[in-house]
């Protein structure tokens, strides 16, 4: 392939002005090529496939933890004592129990909305949701209850 000269990068840059939908029809095409080649990596390479969703899972609750917290609330246990995975470390309890995406794509809710979230230890949270569930106790009386309990 020849280099391109800045006439044609001109050239190029005026047709893309002058046929936005041809363009954005040819950029969608290429995406959906390259996310199939994507899904089909991931078809032949389930290992490889999970090993990095997790590591791209680590990555986003880092990110998370950094933003709403890594230390419980209530009793203060440091969820990165365990190597960042939710099944021991901290989790993240929606303040007004609004519904919300779980799994996966939660990360990335919470990033959008860091202040509707706190980190809880998987213990703390577990009653924190009975308290609401069973008596329609809120984190916010929970935290009272606590700080005048220390007095
Ligand atoms: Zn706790």
């Amino acid at each position: 392939m020849r280099k391109s000269t800045p006439r044609d990068v001109k050239r190029a840059a005026k047709w893309n002005k002058d046929h936005p939908e041809r363009r954005r029809e040819i950029i969608n095409r290429s995406n959906r090529k390259r996310m199939d080649k994507i899904v089909q990596w991931g078809r032949e390479h389930p290992e490889a496939r999970n090993q990095t969703v997790r590591k791209n899972q680590r990555k986003v609750r880092e990110k998370v933890m950094k933003v709403v917290g890594h230390a419980c609330r209530l009793c203060g246990k440091d969820g990165r004592e365990h190597d960042g995975r939710s099944v021991n470390g901290v989790q993240f309890h929606e303040r007004h129990y609004k519904p919300h995406p779980q799994s996966a794509s939660a990360l990335w809710y919470i990033l959008k909305h860091p202040e509707d979230f706190i980190p809880l230890c998987i213990k703390c949270h577990t009653v924190v949701e009975y308290l609401h569930d069973v008596f329609g106790v809120s984190i916010e009386e929970i935290e009272i209850w606590l700080k005048e309990r220390k007095r």
